[in-house]
């Protein structure tokens, strides 16, 4: 048999195995690129609009739009989604403000709380050392970030998140905690791990329904003002 007939061979064999031909042809994505979300995501924030975000209150987000960028205006409060999630794959990029005469977590500091739960801690942790589990892609107070690829304030960052939400039995326990994978500027820094319940500030409501995606403006009395930046965000809802 020549090495082509081999290869036909193998071919055919595989497409015979079980279940090969069950599985349904997986529906086509343009993959967007730098600025542009997949075609199948959900867009939150596309550098022009607020109109799917809103305060804790339920009124109009108070943030502002320049150049592009969402900027957390200090005091207003945090902003949140309209929308609520489950499981699903979440992008936000960030830019932390250079702020040379601060350090540990009076520097620039946010966060993206996971349906209003669970805080994926933002801080400038560009050579600002800070307690492990406060550091930028660190799971607040639960999981230190594996690496540090942290880029200089003001710089554009990514976080890339795959959360599944936690399983929950039909008497609304939670019987499989939710788990967070997490690239930080392309960089694997949460390995599926999973959540030990709420993190500090994240709301413990019933765990087991849906949330809306929170950006923290975060308080800091040493701070009178955040310059946080935030753009391109968008979500695709995952399977539970
Ligand atoms: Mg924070």
């Amino acid at each position: 048999m020549t090495r082509k007939q081999r290869v036909r061979l193998a071919l055919w064999l595989i497409s015979l195995a079980p279940g090969a031909r069950a599985q349904p042809e997986p529906p086509a994505v343009d993959p967007g690129g730098p600025g542009r979300p997949p075609s199948d995501a959900i867009v939150l924030f596309d550098g022009k609009s607020l109109a799917e975000w809103v305060h804790e209150d339920g009124s109009p987000a108070k943030w502002t739009i320049a150049g592009g960028a969402l900027v957390c205006k200090s005091g207003t409060g945090h902003l949140y989604s309209k929308r609520r999630h489950g499981s699903a794959q979440i992008h936000v990029e960030f830019a932390t403000p250079l702020m040379t005469e601060a350090t540990n977590q009076a520097r620039g500091n946010s966060g993206v709380y996971l349906q209003n739960r669970y805080e994926i801690q933002i801080l400038d942790s560009y050579r600002n050392p800070t307690y492990a589990v406060g550091a930028a892609g660190a799971v607040y107070g639960q999981y230190a970030p594996l690496v540090n690829p942290s880029r200089p304030p003001e710089q554009w960052q990514t976080y890339d998140i795959i959360f599944h939400a936690p399983a929950c039995g039909p008497d609304g326990k939670v019987t499989r905690p939710g788990t967070v994978t997490l690239l930080y500027n392309g960089v694997l820094v949460q390995d599926h791990v999973a959540l030990k319940g709420v993190t500090g500030g994240g709301a413990g409501d019933d765990l087991c329904k849906p949330g809306p995606l929170m950006l923290q403006d975060h308080f800091h009395p040493d701070v009178k003002e955040t310059f946080l930046r935030f753009r391109n965000i968008w979500f695709r809802p995952l399977p539970d």
